[in-house]
């Protein structure tokens, strides 16, 4: 680790984990300030300075231990001491305190449910793990935190149920307009508190594109500390590596070489998962299951990243045209096109497709899956055409988050599950804005 570059507190640096801005050039920093910052001066992602392997021996035990324990292991490298021992102990147990089963499929196809939490979307986890950090280090600032979130779906209901009630911290949570599903919107306008939702006139990227304008002005960030939770801050990003080694647990004793359909959207997820296979987790190989976003899959096929503006499809929380998360993923295999290209395939499908696939997995295999796990689904079969393994699709929220486009797919109702219900009888409480100034004027109120 490089303690020479480390300018808020040196001497804290020389036996803590180090973060670096892939854009090279703001210094290093602590997990601290990479947290309250998001994004680096230079508008960089922050990146972890080394990433250690774990021992063959926590392999090798797995199965022995609890989710708790596997995630402290897998983490800890990352952030202590600056959270101590028994803190982030605490804040791992607290995160997980749900289930994450893997469902068979079919003799090579499984799915790994990561829609048990309470706001059944995968992003509880990160959402969760982030909050109590930023609570954590909170305890010793004065100054309040807010958090500025974009969402095309999920992320505004996960980050806003992790943070609900935490002191010192404020969300303000944009989503485009007409773009969510009903119940998303609910799980995001109708909590209260120290979460406000604003309802943006436009698509995904232009509420993204708000977020960072807003990071990037400096008359805003003087006045207040702005931090990040979507998956570019780091303390939401790295806890997603739990979900991998959870499969490895429940799938070691197959003995198949173990593979991953992850759908994606912003790349956080499945990026995080390549962060686990660092850590010696044995994955062979990633497959980045898309919607019509393909930008990715193009970027496999040609080598030019070419960002797209995003297309609304029936799996929106993947409606992203410039995922952020990419270029993690491509200093994680050194930046070398063949290195990638080894690790990771990439497919793209349209609605039709996906709606094929939630109707096969209904009728072949009496499982109710949501539109992105469908296209995660459909990812494995490819792959599978061509390849032998146990692949295994993330199932990334409940169905009925998407109850138009499932019920209208198998004709059959899904009851609500209670979490669901519980916010359905809710008011919507949303502010309409249409452009960065409206965001402005709001946050300086
Ligand atoms: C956010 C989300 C995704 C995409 O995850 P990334 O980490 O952004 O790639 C997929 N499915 C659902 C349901 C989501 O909410």
């Amino acid at each position: 680790m490089n303690s020479a570059v480390c300018p808020q507190s040196p001497v804290f640096c020389q036996n803590t984990m180090n973060y670096y801005s892939l854009n090279k050039k703001a210094p290093n920093t602590t997990f601290e300030d990479a947290v309250v910052r998001g994004l680096a001066p230079d508008k960089g992602l922050y990146f972890p300075e080394s990433i250690t392997p774990l021992d063959a021996s926590f392999f090798e035990t797995i199965e022995d231990k609890s989710n708790s324990e596997i995630a402290f292991e897998a983490i800890k490298q990352f952030i202590l001491p600056e959270i101590p021992e028994d803190v982030l102990k605490t804040i791992v147990e607290e995160t997980l305190n749900f289930d994450f089963p893997v469902v068979e499929i079919n003799e090579n196809i499984s799915t790994l449910e990561l829609f048990h939490g309470p706001t059944m979307a995968f992003k509880d986890v990160g959402a969760r793990f982030m909050a109590r950090c930023l609570g954590y280090f909170n305890k010793t600032n004065t100054k309040d935190v807010t958090v500025l979130v974009a969402t095309s779906g999920d992320t505004g209901g996960a980050v806003a149920n992790g943070f609900l009630g935490v002191k010192g911290v404020n969300v303000v949570i944009l989503y485009p307009s007409g773009k969510v599903s009903d119940i998303q919107e609910k799980q995001l306008t109708t909590l209260g508190q120290n979460i406000t939702a604003l309802e943006v006139d436009g698509v995904f990227d232009d509420c993204q594109n708000m977020v960072k304008q807003a990071f990037m002005d400096t008359e805003l960030t003087s006045k207040m500390q702005l931090t990040s939770a979507n998956s570019i801050n780091i303390a939401r990003w790295l806890p997603q590596l739990f979900y991998f080694m959870f499969t490895y647990k429940q799938l070691k004793s197959k003995n198949k070489d173990l593979v991953f359909s992850v759908p994606s959207g912003n790349f956080g997820n499945i990026c995080a998962g390549m962060v686990a296979q660092k850590l010696g987790l044995p994955i062979k190989h990633f497959i980045a299951a898309n919607n019509a976003n393909a930008t990715v899959v193009n970027y496999m096929i040609s080598q030019t990243y070419n960002p797209k503006p995003s297309v609304q499809t029936i799996s929106n929380a993947m409606d992203v045209g410039n995922p952020s998360n990419f270029i993690r993923i491509q200093e994680l295999h050194n930046n070398d096109f063949d290195t990638l290209k080894a690790n990771l395939s990439s497919y793209s499908y349209t609605d039709d497709e996906t709606k094929a696939a939630l109707l096969e997995l209904y009728n072949d295999f009496n499982y109710v899956a949501d539109p992105h796990g469908a296209v995660g689904y459909l990812g494995a079969k490819d792959y599978l055409k061509e390849n032998e393994a146990h692949v295994v699709f993330l199932e990334t929220a409940h169905p009925t988050k998407f109850l138009d486009v499932v019920e209208d797919v198998i004709r059959e109702n899904i009851d609500l599950p209670p979490q669901i219900e519980a916010v359905m009888h809710k008011e919507k409480v949303a502010i309409a804005i249409n452009s960065y100034d409206a965001l402005k004027a709001f946050l300086l109120r």
